[in-house]
């Protein structure tokens, strides 16, 4: 599969990029006008407001940039747990950590995570 199989008429959508991280792949999106990249599906770049976006494979290292601790899960789901922003080379992804990691400490992507919000990226 390529990375424009999981976008519609050239767009990635959120269901593509759901589908392509239960199949193991980290999809983001490049502005192809300032090069921007973003870690989840958006309509439009949130740098310069472009539509012109390409869908790309992001690194599968990365930092972590912040974290938080949930104390309080939601129903259905054990806590605590960590959300983390991972920094990846040009973009930031919005991820479940396997386990604990500090700020700065490097992470590998592992998958998809079930999260109240739905699949979300897991890094370890
Ligand atoms: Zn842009």
């Amino acid at each position: 599969m390529s990375v424009d199989d999981y976008a519609e008429d050239d767009r990635l959508t959120t269901g593509g990029w759901r589908d392509a991280l239960d199949d193991g792949l980290l999809l983001g999106q490049e502005c192809r006008d300032c090069g921007h990249v973003t870690g989840a599906p958006k309509a439009a770049c949130a740098r310069c407001g472009s539509r012109a976006l390409d869908t790309v494979r992001l690194p599968e290292e990365g930092t972590v940039y912040s974290v938080t601790r949930i104390e309080v899960a939601p129903e259905g789901f054990d806590a605590p747990y960590h959300v983390a922003m991972v920094a990846l080379d040009d973009g930031r992804v919005t991820a479940r950590l396997d386990g604990e990691a500090d700020i700065g400490e490097t992470v590998t992507f592992t998958g998809a995570a079930s999260t109240p919000e739905g699949p979300a990226p897991r890094f370890g």
